[in-house]
């Protein structure tokens, strides 16, 4: 029997899981490629909407299904899209030799390049077909604040620890900045270092 075509995703940010999850849900082969370990390699999250959470919960759907397979510390370095070949280091697999990590060779019939602003499998796809790219960068730096909770007493409700009301966007508008609050429930499971 003819085996189903295999997607290589590159990228398990929300794009790239969203994406692995419709190609498992519709019978193909996945490998979902990230570079990173399995989550935030460093602890770090933006709390304005539980993304991290988000992502979480769509990779552990993926991890039970029996036709996707999830790689973590695995980072595309290269692309033939002709021999439909590709190449990633093993970021935790590092050779005794030469010091560096081991790389391995995939093929695949399809790939998705779902690995953000910088994306590696653009660069790759570039160079096989003529493709026009622009990028550009906004003036504008952000900053994160965290508020943490109030401490309730016995019998306070949970909503009354926000300090600002929770059932509101804030946002404080300047002339060349702004500043925005999104109370967000924050589970101290995700994130024990704020607790
Ligand atoms: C400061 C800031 C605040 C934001 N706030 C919000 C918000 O409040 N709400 C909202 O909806 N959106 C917000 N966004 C936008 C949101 O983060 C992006 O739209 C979203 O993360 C894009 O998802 P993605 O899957 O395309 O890319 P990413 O989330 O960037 O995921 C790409 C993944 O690819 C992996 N990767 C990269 N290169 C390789 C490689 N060579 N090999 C293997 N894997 C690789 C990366 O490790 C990463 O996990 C914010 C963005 C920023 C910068």
């Amino acid at each position: 029997m003819k085996s189903a075509p295999k997607i290589a995703i590159v990228g398990a940010g929300p794009v790239g899981s969203l994406a692995a999850l419709y190609a498992a849900q519709r019978g193909f082969e996945v490998e979902l490629y990230e570079l990173r370990p399995d989550y935030d390699a460093k602890g770090r999250a933006i709390y304005a909407i539980d993304r991290a959470g988000l992502n979480e919960r769509l990779l552990d759907i993926l991890d039970s299904m029996p036709n996707v397979k999830l790689l973590f510390n695995h980072k595309l370095t290269g692309a033939d899209f002709c021999t439909q070949k590709a190449w990633f280091e093993r970021k935790d697999c590092i050779s005794p030799d030469s010091g560096r990590p081991q790389e391995i060779e995939i093929s695949f019939d399809l790939m998705i390049g779902a690995d953000g602003a910088h994306s590696a499998v653009r660069y790759h796809l570039m160079k096989f077909s003529r493709m026009d790219y622009q990028q550009e960068y906004i003036d504008t730096l952000w900053c994160e604040f965290y508020l943490p909770p109030r401490k309730l007493s016995e019998g306070e409700y949970r909503e009354t620890a926000f300090r600002i009301s929770p059932n509101h966007l804030h946002i404080w508008p300047g002339q060349d900045f702004m500043f925005i609050a999104i109370p967000s429930e924050v589970s101290p499971i995700l994130y024990p270092r704020l607790t």
